[in-house]
């Protein structure tokens, strides 16, 4: 009995060492990967500024699309890696809900209107809503919801931002879209990371890693990030935090 156990401990030891290890992996070869990223990004947005024929703009456009994809994805890796390593810093606040998700919507903005999908907020500005996160992070949530309502929506669609009540002294910020929505059987391959459901044999850009990133940041500001989706009528996505009602600094935490 008691060689059974010790043998256990040492598994254990051992898969976390090695998840240690992982994510120690994981966040040097973001850190690395970012530099040189970064480079080519800047040398091919100056190269865009040149005199270009057709021909080479679009080769251009390919290296711009294909670095900021990359980049993307890095800075999500990074991120999971610092939230399964406990190394998340979270700065918890009192954030107004409504400022928070009309920045979220002024930077989608750009987005929507290339693929012509209108974006509304409906949330009262009286009383003041403010709800328990850290804002950067909320904000990156938000962003995600929000082009994700965009990009998986169709010409003409809408984008409504609204806010209820969760009851508990919880509320919930709700992105719900006009897009084809997500099919019963896939429900449970949403929030896999890398998991596109298809959507990768489509123009539609993404790396699949943005939901569960942006599940996992909610969790650890203590929130819930949840959906429902109709096919064919569209996909309502919400983020649950508890309410607050002070505007104080509640100072700095790890996930
Ligand atoms: P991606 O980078 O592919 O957008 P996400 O992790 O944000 O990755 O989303 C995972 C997948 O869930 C997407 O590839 C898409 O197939 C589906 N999805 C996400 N949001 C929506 C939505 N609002 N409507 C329909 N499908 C969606």
């Amino acid at each position: 009995m008691e060689s059974e156990l010790a043998r256990r401990d040492l598994q254990l030891e051992a898969a976390e060492a090695a998840s240690v290890a992982k994510s120690e992996f994981l966040t040097r070869m973001s850190h690395e990967l970012r530099t040189p990223l970064n480079s080519v990004l800047a040398f091919a947005q100056l190269l865009r500024m040149e005199d270009l024929t057709p021909e080479q703009a679009d080769c251009v456009d390919h290296i711009l699309t294909a670095s900021r994809h990359v980049l993307d994805l890095t800075e999500e890796v990074l991120d999971i890696a610092r939230i399964e390593s406990g190394h998340l810093e979270l700065s918890m606040t009192s954030v107004p809900a409504l400022e928070v998700t009309s920045e979220a919507v002024e930077l989608t903005r750009p987005l929507a209107e290339r693929t012509g999908v209108s974006l509304h907020i409906e949330i009262d500005p009286e009383p003041v809503l403010r709800v328990r996160a850290d804002r950067q992070r909320l904000l990156q949530v938000l962003l995600n919801l929000l082009s994700n309502a965009v990009k998986y929506n169709q010409p003409g669609g809408r984008v409504v931002v609204t806010c209820d009540d969760a009851g508990s002294d919880r509320a919930r910020l709700v992105v719900a879209d006009t897009g084809g929505g997500i099919r019963p059987e896939d429900l449970w391959r949403v929030f896999e990371p890398f998991d596109r459901l298809g959507a990768e044999l489509s123009a539609v850009e993404g790396t699949g890693v943005g939901l569960s990133l942006s599940r996992e940041l909610t969790q650890s500001m203590g929130g819930r990030l949840d959906f429902e989706s109709v096919p064919g009528r569209g996909s309502t996505f919400f983020v649950e935090l508890d309410s607050t009602t002070s505007n104080g600094e509640e100072g700095e935490e790890k996930a």
